[in-house]
């Protein structure tokens, strides 16, 4: 029987939730939910000095909002906690402990001073810098030792794993790469416990996915040349090492890291500006792999079923903010009202919802989401269907309101159109209107709904005028109308 599938996310918390690690974890989550497996949450807080309880926490609340939901993680637990690499320290002294108990890790004593010289020789010399290796040997360990450090004190050893003499080149199948290989000896024996206690990236990782027993580990191309250091632990420990799948990078359009210099890079922050979870995770999901129906809408519950590593590319994706906009608008477009306005309400706290039934305020969803493309853009789309005046500013009553022309259609409006009109649905009205048009002419219709268009919003463009006009009532369409025709009347033609 095959194990079974348990996969990772293992974000450091020394920042908020990158997108890069957003679509790391998503591809995570979506090969665990299309295959029966568990996904998990190990928070990496064992750089104590950059990582911050704050960005802890904004990883969990962007996983979360992106409906990323962990089986197994700090904050509930699971058969295999602590999730979080600070609670593991001793987990990890012990195991490095057996390494060194049969000669397959070393105590060095080299100092940073010392180290930094080795590196300054190489770069002299031109040659890549390779730790030299010199505390393999028991005598020089037993001389440093006993030897104080540069500032007198006594020298407090990290330990390095030993590379093996003879393992030369490693090569291991990589879902996404293929055969990928490297000569161990470029390596250099490299720390796995720190002076201080702490375990390396390289040496924690291993510890924990081997007791989490983790099957895949699918992360950013980034860790590549960290994977030979990692398999050679796992063989250390004889442990048969998971499936490693590398993911290309996401590069900005202009093919550099995607950095805060290109615009947001934390999901928090597009979560913010109104994108829906849903758009953001189609976007994301599209980021370096493909549906193998082409169809490149969809849910994640249905890009879980067709979720295979080997349609990952190596290739970078380009992050292409016009893409997650398109996405984001459609959605936006498409979503059932009920749903639209549970998302729309906190971006719409300082309007006065309750003026208006849930029925009208999807009328009136409807009627402004058109070209809406983040939840962000809300307020400024609906504020005319608030208050009983709207500002007329002077640009606008000169460019539509002044003249004979507007005031003969607004007076016009006002005593043969809102005199008999029916305000009972935006279809009445829309058959309104058209008879109203018709019996303006030879005025061009456009002419005579800008003009009333303006009166009503204090806008040249916005929602469809029938709608508009049943959602404000005739109380408030008198009343704006009235306001207006003082500015219009009298006015030089
Ligand atoms: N803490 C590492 C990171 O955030 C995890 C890498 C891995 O998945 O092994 O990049």
């Amino acid at each position: 029987m095959s194990s079974p599938i348990r996969v990772r996310i293992a974000p450091s918390p020394t920042g908020f939730l990158h997108v890069g690690t957003a679509r790391t974890a998503l591809f995570n989550f979506l090969y665990a939910k299309g295959h029966g497996g568990q996904f998990i949450l190990r928070i990496e807080d064992t750089d104590r000095e950059r990582s911050q309880d704050i960005y802890t926490q904004n990883i969990y609340d962007s996983l979360k909002a992106l409906g990323l939901q962990w089986d197994e993680g700090p904050d509930i637990g699971g058969p295999y906690a602590p999730y979080a690499q600070s609670e593991r320290t001793a987990t990890y002294q012990e195991w490095a402990e057996k390494l060194l108990a049969n000669g397959q890790a070393y105590h060095c004593y080299l100092t940073q001073a010392e180290l930094d010289a080795e590196k300054a020789a190489a770069q002299a010399e031109k040659r890549a810098y390779i730790y030299s290796g010199a505390c393999r040997d028991p005598k020089v360990r037993e001389e440093l030792a006993a030897k104080p450090d540069e500032q007198g004190n006594p020298r407090k050893p990290s330990i390095r794993f030993r590379i093996p003499d003879e393992r030369g080149t490693l090569t291991f199948q990589d879902a996404v790469r293929g055969e990928v290989s490297f000569d161990t000896k470029l390596l250099g024996d490299f720390v796995i416990m720190k002076s201080d206690g702490t375990p390396s990236y390289n040496f924690a990782v291993v510890v924990d996915d081997i007791l989490m027993q983790i099957s895949h580990v699918i992360r950013g191309e980034d860790h590549i040349s960290n994977t030979p250091r990692q398999i050679m632990i796992y063989e250390a420990f004889n442990v048969v090492p998971p499936q490693f799948a590398h993911v290309g990078m996401i590069l900005a359009p202009d093919r550099t890291k995607l950095s805060k210099r290109h615009g947001a890079v934390a999901v928090s922050d597009y979560i913010k500006d109104g994108y829906l979870p849903e758009a953001f995770c189609n976007f994301l999901t599209l980021l370096g792999w493909s549906p193998p129906d082409g169809e490149e809408i969809g849910t994640m519950e249905h890009f879980a079923q067709q979720f295979e590593l080997e349609r990952i590319t190596h290739s970078p994706a380009i992050f292409e903010k016009d893409k997650l906009n398109f996405i984001n608008g459609k959605l936006i477009r498409t979503l059932p009202l009920p749903e639209l306005l549970t998302v729309a309400r906190p971006y719409l706290h300082q309007f006065d919802l309750r003026q208006y039934s849930d029925e009208t305020l999807y009328c009136l969803l409807d009627a402004v989401r058109e070209p809406i493309t983040v939840l962000s853009e809300l307020p400024e789309a609906v504020n005319y269907f608030f208050g009983r005046t709207v500002i007329l500013d002077a640009q606008l009553v000169g460019e539509v309101l002044t003249g004979p022309e507007p005031a003969h259609i607004l007076e016009h409006f006002k005593t043969d159109f809102l005199a008999t009109a029916n305000f009972e649905s935006p279809e009445a009205l829309a058959e309104a209107i058209k008879s109203f048009t018709n019996s303006m002419k030879p005025i061009k219709t456009k002419t005579v709904m800008w003009a009333i268009r303006a009166a009503v919003t204090g806008r040249t463009h916005g929602a469809d005028l029938s709608k508009t006009l049943y959602i404000l009532g005739k109380e408030v369409v008198t009343h704006r109308l009235e306001t207006a025709l003082t500015l219009t009347t009298g006015s030089p033609a």
